[in-house]
């Protein structure tokens, strides 16, 4: 088995329930399971931000599949779910990233794991907190000191 810690957002066509059906999907897929969720975070858009707020989670599963696999399954989801790839860091109905799959490096031409910016972003790393209290990003030293210095304003916890 493997602990795959996974990144949803949503900001397009009822972003909440977007990332409530990335949940079911996730969850139905082979050999896999949601093990941890953090809350919903609504969050300001980072980069471009033009567009509405979104709904941020993190997730934890366990999983047989190869990081490979997996990245194709998250990519199906967002295509049932209708995403459109428009602009860098633009508006979407699901965004699924790999943050953590296990502790390996992985560097390929579809693939870069850790998420390479997820220790630099609030919306991120305050779920991920939420959902770990001992958190290990390999390649990145004192993680706490960073996360430490990021912005707790840009992103809400919605109690529900
Ligand atoms: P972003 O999530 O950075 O806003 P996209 O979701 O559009 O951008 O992803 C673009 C590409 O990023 C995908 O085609 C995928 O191959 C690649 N990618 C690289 N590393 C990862 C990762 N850790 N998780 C998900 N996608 C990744
Ligand atoms: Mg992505």
């Amino acid at each position: 088995m493997n602990i795959v810690y996974l990144g949803i957002g949503s900001n397009q066509s009822s972003p909440k329930k977007q990332v409530e059906r990335a949940n079911q999907s996730i969850d139905s897929l082979p050999n896999t399971k949601i093990i941890l969720k953090s809350s919903l975070y609504e969050t300001d858009p980072v980069g471009f931000k033009d567009q509405p707020k979104f709904i941020n989670q993190v997730i934890c599963i366990l999983t047989k599949l190869t990081v490979e696999d997996l990245l194709k399954h998250c990519q199906k989801i967002e295509h049932m779910q209708k995403r459109v790839r428009t602009i860098i860091d633009g508006p979407r109905t699901i965004d699924i990233d790999i943050l953590l799959y296990n502790q390996e490096i992985i560097k390929t031409d579809d693939l870069v794991v850790p998420h390479p910016r997820m220790h630099e972003r609030s919306f991120v790393m305050f779920p991920l907190k939420e959902i770990t209290t001992t958190i290990n990003i390999p390649g990145i030293k004192n993680i706490n000191i960073m996360v430490d210095k990021l912005d707790k304003n840009i992103i809400k916890k919605i109690n529900e």
